[in-house]
C-alpha cells in the first residue's frame, strides 16, 4: 500500500487519470466521483470520469455530470482512457464485480489504483486507500482526504461542496441514518458555507419525480406490497410487465423499499424486482439486523449492515420463495425487541 506522502508526490505532478464507481450510481458514487474530478482537473491532472452505466435523472443536474463517459455507450473511448491512466480512482466501491463490464479492463490495468470507499470487506484491488465502513458516505470521505488529507480545504469550490453535500445527503437518508454523527454535521455545515446550496440541492434530488414514478409508486403500495407479520417483514415483488406499464426508468424505483421499512414493527424489508437479465435485490433492516449477511449468503451480493443489495439468476418467483424461506433462520432475531 502507498502512504498518503508517496500519493501526494505522485500527484504532485500532471498525471493521467481515470475516475470510476459502481454500477447504476447512485448519489454517493457520482456525487464523490464528480468532486475527485473536478479538484483533479483544478490541480492539472488529465482526469476523465468513466461510469459503468447510466444513473437516475434526478442526479442529472449535478455539476459536470455531461461530462462523465457512460462504459457501455462508449466502449473504445473509455478502454483507451483506462489503458493510458497513470491512476484510477475508484469511488464508492469494494470489489471490482461492481463495475459491471468494466471488470475485465480494470482488473488487467496497470494504473495504480485509489480506492475511496466505505463498504465492508474491501476486495483488495488498490494501491491507495481511504476506507472507512463506519462512514456514512464515500462523499464525507472524499471531503476528509481533501481537507484532512491533503490540507486543502480552500481548493473545495462551489461545486465540489455540492457534488459532496449530494453525496453524504443521498447516503444517510437525509441525515437520518445512524451514519449521521457530528463530524457529518460538521462537514456537511463546512459543506454550506463553502457554496453547497442545501435547499436547492434537497428540492433537485427529492422533488423532481415523473407523473409515472409516482402513479408506479401508487400501484405498488396498494397491489405489489406483503407483509409477512411473523416475520416482521415486508416486501415487494415488481415484475418486468409492472415497469414496462409505468414507462420505469433508471432511478425511479429508489427509495421504494422504504416504504416497506416504515410500516411499524417492521425490521426487514426488501425490493425484488425483475431486471430482466437478473432479479436485483435490495433489503433495509433497522437496528443489528444484518441484511448484508442475507445478501452474502444467499443472493450473490453484500453491502452494509442496514442497506444492501444482492442479485439472482432464477426467476422472480423462485427468487420471491427463497428469499421467504431464509427468514425462519433469522426469526429470533427478527422477532426480538
Ligand atoms: P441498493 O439496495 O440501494 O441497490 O444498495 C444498497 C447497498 O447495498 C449499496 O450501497 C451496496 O453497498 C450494496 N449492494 C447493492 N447491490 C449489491 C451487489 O450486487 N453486490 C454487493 N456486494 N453489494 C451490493
Ligand atoms: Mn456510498
Amino acid at each position: 500500500m502507498l502512504t498518503i506522502t508517496t500519493l501526494k508526490q505522485i500527484l504532485a505532478e500532471p498525471k493521467s487519470i481515470v475516475i470510476t464507481t459502481h454500477y447504476k450510481p447512485d448519489g454517493d458514487a457520482l456525487g464523490s466521483s464528480l468532486a475527485m474530478l473536478l479538484w483533479l482537473k483544478a490541480h492539472g491532472h488529465q482526469a476523465r470520469l468513466i461510469v459503468p452505466s447510466d444513473y437516475p435523472s434526478f442526479l442529472a443536474w449535478m455539476p459536470h455530470q455531461e461530462e462523465a463517459i457512460i462504459y457501455t455507450e462508449n466502449k473504445a473511448l473509455a478502454d483507451k482512457l483506462i489503458a493510458a491512466s497513470d491512476l484510477i480512482f475508484c469511488l464508492d466501491f469494494n470489489g471490482l464485480a461492481r463495475t459491471h463490464d468494466m471488470q475485465p479492463i480494470l482488473s488487467t490495468s496497470q494504473a495504480t489504483k485509489v480506492m475511496i470507499d466505505h463498504h465492508l470487506d474491501p476486495e483488495g484491488f488498490d494501491q491507495f486507500r481511504h476506507w472507512n465502513p463506519e462512514s456514512a458516505a464515500t462523499a464525507y470521505l472524499v471531503y476528509d482526504f481533501i481537507v484532512n488529507l491533503l490540507d486543502d480545504r480552500s481548493s473545495i469550490t462551489p461545486e465540489i461542496a455540492t457534488c459532496l453535500y449530494t453525496g453524504i445527503m443521498t447516503d444517510t437518508g437525509s441525515f437520518r441514518f445512524q451514519s449521521t454523527t457530528v463530524e457529518v454535521h460538521l462537514a456537511i455545515a463546512d459543506l454550506i458555507s463553502l457554496g453547497a446550496k442545501n435547499a436547492e440541492i434537497h428540492e433537485r434530488v427529492y422533488n423532481s419525480s415523473s407523473e409515472n414514478r409516482l402513479k408506479f409508486l401508487g400501484f405498488c403500495l396498494l397491489n405489489r406490497l406483503v407483509v409477512l407479520h411473523e416475520y416482521n417483514t415486508a416486501y415487494f415483488a415488481i415484475t418486468k410487465e409492472d415497469l414496462t406499464r409505468f414507462n420505469i426508468v433508471t432511478g425511479d424505483t429508489e427509495g421504494l423499499v422504504n416504504y416497506a421499512l416504515s410500516i411499524s414493527g417492521i425490521k426487514l424489508a426488501a425490493l425484488i424486482i425483475d431486471r430482466t437479465y437478473q432479479i436485483k435485490l435490495s433489503l433495509r433492516s433497522v437496528g443489528t439486523f444484518p441484511a448484508n449477511e442475507i445478501c452474502a449468503k444467499y443472493f450473490n451480493g453484500g453491502g452494509h449492515r442496514n442497506a444492501a443489495g444482492g442479485h439472482d439468476d432464477h426467476p422472480l418467483e423462485r427468487v420471491v420463495e427463497k428469499f421467504k424461506a431464509v427468514l425462519p433462520a433469522y426469526k429470533e432475531q427478527l422477532m426480538d425487541n
